[in-house]
């Protein structure tokens, strides 16, 4: 199958950039090629979202939010069609998809086709004496949108639909290997009335295509999800135009099990929140601390439940875990467990790839890690989770905040007063309880420290795609107002 190169003012566009495949990770097998677009056609993108953006963000709360809910309904309509690109393109487990990245997408949509219409902001009322103040909240103007490749068309789904409820328009890059379900939605939202131009797609890799689109002179606003050097790059050429930047990067996420906790609950919690789409999760569980009472007992329970899990194709709905995106991915991974084991970690299941074609690897628990080695300390991105014991409550708080990440973390207890200090003290953009990973669209999603800054999803992620504007209106129609007076004492008329 060849499929355009981008999705440019209304219409398919394919120019002549390099030659590319999308592969099925799970076999090697193509699943479509297309030319890359190319710089030029950023400009282009750029161009027609220029174009497009003064009818959109002056189109009603009503009208955006009419078009965005026939959006969802459609999106909803063609879950099949999305889930098959999904699963094909990343090797993610059709459950997954089926359950998870398509539900939740269809959800999003949804949530901010109904948000349109419930902007909220300060009163309008007179906070001096002789003036009237209203805030307008505005479109930022064009987007420049920059995807990643675990979780495409949610991803893309996080950055487009709260920039177009606002009004803005949006050119977006998705990652060069994943761009068909990115596609199909500014298909689908031209279908349910999104107006040409107001969303747009450019392919390509970050070299070329990202760095044009991160570094356009010519949008308002650069979002980011990737990693967290990638982050920096994009944030660094939006700086060379003063551009405002919102960026959702790596994490590496505490899962902190007290003495109290119900040890089953912590041991399957454990194993779906490192394994879920392959570990390739910024929020999955990365390291287990664990009290030393229960960590025997935590490292064996995971160990065995990980040596249950099915791995295999993931267009089988008995599949539970897929494998890695790509063949150099892996090698990535299995050399940091390979590193991990130098340094001192105990492997208890896992540690190799399966005898499978496709870019599989075991789930992998490696126990009694270094806290200075560097599969404790750097992004995996795989199905490997380490786990250490901690001494006390305040040495399992310190160990869980020992990193530069902070976009999740969670804590397992019974007692309140514990949980209440972990969601106190853990810094992360979100801290669950007794659970890992759930998201919802109503509730933010976004990091602190080197997991960025700025929030996905909910109202929150308005302020990221709005500029707040005070309109003062003076209400007492005096030529020569008290307040001159500090600036000239002598009035007009007054010298003579
Ligand atoms: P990546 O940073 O390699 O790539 C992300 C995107 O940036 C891709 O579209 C890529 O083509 C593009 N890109 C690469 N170099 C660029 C450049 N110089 N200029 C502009 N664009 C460039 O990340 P990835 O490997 O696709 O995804 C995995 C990473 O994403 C992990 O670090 C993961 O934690 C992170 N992630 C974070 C969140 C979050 O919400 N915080 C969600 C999903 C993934």
């Amino acid at each position: 199958m060849t499929i355009a190169s981008s999705w440019i003012d209304g219409a398919e566009v394919t120019t002549g950039g390099q030659a590319h495949r999308i592969v099925d990770p799970a076999t090697g097998n193509d699943v479509a090629d297309l030319a890359l677009a190319t710089p030029a056609d950023v400009d282009s993108a750029v161009a027609s979202a220029r174009a497009a953006l003064p009818s959109w963000a002056t189109a009603t709360p009503a009208e955006r939010s009419a078009v965005l809910a026939k959006l969802a309904h459609m999106a909803g309509e063609h879950s099949k069609q999305l889930v098959a690109e999904e699963v094909s393109q990343t090797g993610k487990p059709v459950r997954l998809a089926t359950e998870f990245d398509v539900p939740g997408s269809v959800d999003n949509i949804d949530f901010f086709a109904g948000a349109a219409r419930h902007l909220e902001g300060k009163a309008s009322a007179e906070y001096s004496a002789d003036h009237t103040s209203s805030i307008r909240r505005e479109a930022i103007g064009v987007v420049a949108t920059i995807t990643p490749w675990n979780y495409p068309l949610q991803m893309a789904v996080w950055k487009v639909l709260p920039a177009l409820a606002a009004g803005c328009s949006v050119v977006i890059k998705p990652a060069e290997v994943t761009p068909l379900t990115t596609l199909t939605l500014a298909r689908l939202a031209s279908e349910a009335g999104l107006p040409a131009g107001v969303l747009n797609v450019v392919t390509g890799a970050g070299a070329d295509v990202g760095t044009a689109l991160a570094g356009h002179s010519d949008v308002d606003l650069v979002t980011f999800t990737g990693s967290t050097a990638v982050g920096r790059k994009v944030m660094a050429a939006a700086a060379q135009h003063g551009h405002r930047t919102q960026l959702e990067l790596g994490g590496k996420a505490p899962f902190l099990v007290f003495d109290d906790a119900d040890l089953d609950a912590a041991v399957h919690g454990a194993v779906a929140a490192s394994l879920i789409n392959t570990g390739q999760d910024c929020t999955a569980a990365t390291r287990a601390i664990v009290a030393r009472d229960l960590y025997d007992d935590f490292v064996a329970g995971v160990g065995e439940l990980m040596g249950k899990i099915v791995v295999g194709d993931p267009h089988d709905p008995d599949t539970d875990l897929g494998p890695l995106i790509t063949a150099a991915h892996r090698t990535k991974v299995a050399g940091m467990v390979e590193r991990a084991t130098a340094e001192g970690g105990r492997i208890v299941t896992g540690g190799m790839a399966p005898d499978l074609p496709g870019s599989f690897y075991r789930p992998t628990l490696i126990a009694d890690v270094d806290e200075r080695s560097e599969v404790y300390r750097s992004e995996i991105f795989g199905p490997v989770l380490v786990a250490r014991p901690f001494t006390d409550d305040d040495d399992g708080i310190r160990q869980a905040n020992d990193t530069e990440y902070g976009l999740a973390a969670s804590a397992w207890t019974r007692d309140v007063y514990r949980a209440q200090r972990a969601s106190r003290e853990i810094h992360a953009g979100c801290v669950w309880i007794n659970d890992h990973i759930p998201i919802i669209s109503e509730m933010p999603h976004g990091g602190v420290g080197a997991s960025g800054f700025g929030k996905d999803m909910s109202d929150y992620s308005f302020e990221e795609y709005l500029t707040i504007k005070h309109v003062m209106s003076d209400i007492t129609a005096v030529a020569e107002k008290d307040w001159h007076r500090i600036i000239f004492t002598k009035r007009s008329g007054a010298e003579s």
